[in-house]
């Protein structure tokens, strides 16, 4: 049976305001904070483009703090941020 094998890589983990700006960014992105990262998921080195990809890190991300947000909740899928504060209601 063939082995499945993921990598991931990271970027954007701190933007300035002019990268932010560059590449769309909300003004309020954590990535402006140090305080979120972009990942690229590669399953068989395959990068992966759709936000259902992401999902079991997204959950396994959120379910470390509630402090942690997965970007798949407003269709960012490889975005995954910290906050200051919980962002459950
Ligand atoms: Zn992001």
């Amino acid at each position: 049976m063939p082995r499945t094998v993921f990598k991931v890589t990271g970027k954007h983990l701190l933007r300035s305001k002019q990268e932010n700006e560059r590449v769309g960014g909300s003004t309020r992105s954590n990535h402006l904070h140090g305080m979120a990262i972009d990942m690229s998921l590669f399953i068989n080195d395959k990068y992966q483009r759709k936000t259902a990809a992401y999902k079991p890190l997204g959950d396994y991300w959120e379910s470390l703090d509630p402090l942690n947000r997965w970007g798949g909740r407003f269709d960012d899928g490889n975005h995954f941020e910290r906050n200051l504060r919980p962002w459950r209601d």
